[in-house]
């Protein structure tokens, strides 16, 4: 991705761009020896971007680690874990998971009080392939609505960010929440709600073997993580989740950012971070 089209996505985020005088002044030597116009924004881009344009782009192909294969069940799978002797194993599953029979299962859940509430259950979204997993907190208003997650306000930021990194739902990236239904107006999930609903999540994983898993917000990644550490904390570090220890990287939710743009810089900090976990997993 050119150092142009990152800023304008950066400015897409609403991470404000600038440079300081002395790598200004190094960004247009080198702009001046390259015959390539370099805008002053651009320039500004690459500085903030440090790393951002020294490997390959995301979307390079990179073939998928078993994607997109029925898995004989969560149990199973468990058991060849690189840890599964000292982890307990969940609740049994169906024998045989697919996409769509999870998703069905999804969709007609009782396991829990919200399914009284929701309008329908939100399964996820995305390349059934993909290398990343993005996980937020539950469905909102819109999402409930329409079924899908990530589609308000906040989703249409996140789409921005993963973009800023080369990533989108259409492609190469599956969105996907803790929670499939809609907690009453947007209430904090419950321990039981995400205790009943979390298996589903672990199956998706299961089914879709992410290379790297990205948290959004503080409800997502304390639950996934089995842990009260504030965000903060969770923050700039590779944490593992699951029987496949999959890396995974927290940053802000979308939301959060929406009511504090000032944080938009440090998820901007956390999105490289994570891009490059997943270029060094995937090159080495
Ligand atoms: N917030 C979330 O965490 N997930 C959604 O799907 C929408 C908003």
């Amino acid at each position: 991705m050119d150092s142009l089209r990152r800023n304008q996505y950066l400015q897409a985020i609403g991470v404000d761009v600038w440079v300081s005088r002395r790598a200004a002044a190094v960004a247009d030597a080198a702009a001046s020896t390259a015959t390539t116009a370099t805008s002053a924004g651009a320039a500004s881009a690459a500085t903030v971007a440090s790393t951002a344009g020294a490997a390959a782009s995301i979307e390079d192909p990179v073939p998928p680690l078993g994607a997109g294969v029925a898995v004989a069940s969560v149990d199973a799978t468990v058991s060849v874990g690189p840890d599964s002797a000292s982890r307990v194993a969940p609740p049994a599953a169906p024998t045989v998971t697919t996409w769509e029979s999870l998703r069905a299962e999804v969709l007609t859940c009782t396991k829990c009080t919200l399914h009284t509430t929701r309008t329908q259950g939100v399964f996820g979204v995305g390349n059934r392939e993909a290398q990343w997993l993005v996980v937020g907190e539950a469905p909102g208003a819109e999402e409930d609505r329409r079924g899908e997650p990530f589609v308000g306000r906040a989703g249409h930021l996140l789409d921005a960010m993963l973009r800023a990194i080369g990533l989108n739902r259409l492609n190469n990236v599956y969105i996907a929440n803790v929670l499939k239904s809609r907690p009453p107006g947007n209430r904090d999930p419950k321990p039981e709600e995400v205790a009943a609903c979390l298996p589903f999540l672990m199956r998706q994983i299961e089914l879709l073997r992410p290379r790297v898993m990205l948290a959004v917000g503080r409800i997502a990644a304390q639950n996934l993580l089995a842990t009260d550490a504030p965000l903060g904390r969770l923050r700039g570090k590779v944490h593992h989740f699951g029987a496949l220890n999959t890396p995974l990287i927290v940053t802000y939710h979308p939301a959060y950012l929406l009511r504090t743009p000032s944080d938009k810089r440090k998820a901007w900090e956390d999105l490289k971070f994570a891009r490059s976990v997943f270029r060094e997993l995937t090159t080495t």
